[in-house]
């Protein structure tokens, strides 16, 4: 898989789970009653799999070893395209905030891996219809463009409908704090009229947040900030347009 220095490089020590509290306890929630085996795939430090691990037989994946060093659950470390269980082990797959990071390739790959490994259910969080270009980043010394959280696809509820055709949707429900979606064809144009200095501005990333690496040439910088009146003005025409919404998308499905 890509990217995997940057990925070890990640402070695994920072997610808290006084931090996703109420998320978890939605999760516990909506978990069908006849489950008692999970196999969590893109677990990082287990901040979820450790709390459900309190209820169920949890196993959790990852393939960042340094991750897995915080999970307090049966592990196996593992890149979620190629994962050594056999088939149909676990009543539930559970993957919370994994697939939007994947590239093409490994992404049908993992989805493959979730349709084999489940007995029954998959349950899957990620975020909401998200438009990653919002937090876009242009790298000072290759040029290369990314999304500041290494988002690479987004997901509304019918793309799980196409990508799980032997799945049921049974339950599936928009959650989280509320954030406002950018417009596609709006934000085109403002990475068309303004420097990318201007694109992610501090009222959405703060300074204590700008530490970036490019997954492109790892090099490492803080993402700067400069006014600009276009990029601005952008942003003011899209609150006009854009509704706000809740960022997580919770879908649980059940094989037909
Ligand atoms: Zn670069």
């Amino acid at each position: 898989m890509d990217n995997k220095a940057i990925y070890e490089a990640y402070d695994w020590s920072a997610l808290k789970e006084a931090d996703l509290k109420d998320k978890i306890r939605k999760i516990l929630g909506i978990i069908p009653e006849d489950v008692q085996t999970i196999l969590d795939i893109g677990c990082g430090n287990g901040v979820i799999s450790n709390v459900l691990g309190k209820a169920y037989k949890v196993t959790a994946v990852d393939r960042s070893e340094k991750a897995l060093g915080f999970v307090k659950t049966d592990k196996v470390l593992a890149s979620a395209d190629n994962i050594p269980l056999p088939n149909a082990s676990f009543d539930m797959v559970f993957s919370s905030e994994m697939l939007e990071h994947l590239p093409d390739g490994v992404f049908e790959k993992s989805v493959a891996e979730m349709k084999r490994l489940t007995k029954k259910y998959i349950f899957i969080t990620v975020p909401n219809d998200e438009n990653p270009d919002k937090l876009a980043i242009r790298c000072p010394s290759c040029g290369f463009v990314y999304n500041s959280p290494n988002h690479l696809r987004s997901f509304k509820l019918t793309d799980f409908e196409k990508l799980f055709p032997e799945f049921n949707l049974i339950n599936s429900l928009a959650f989280g704090k509320k954030v406002r979606h950018y417009n596609k064809t709006l934000l085109v144009l403002k990475k068309r009229i303004s420097p990318a200095q201007s694109w992610i501005p501090y009222y959405w990333m703060p300074k204590e947040k700008r530490e970036t690496i490019c997954p492109k040439c790892e090099h490492q910088f803080e993402n700067p900030y400069r006014f600009n009146l276009l990029a601005t003005t952008t942003d003011v025409a899209n609150v006009l347009l854009s509704p706000k919404k809740p960022y997580w998308l919770f879908v649980l499905m059940e094989k037909k």
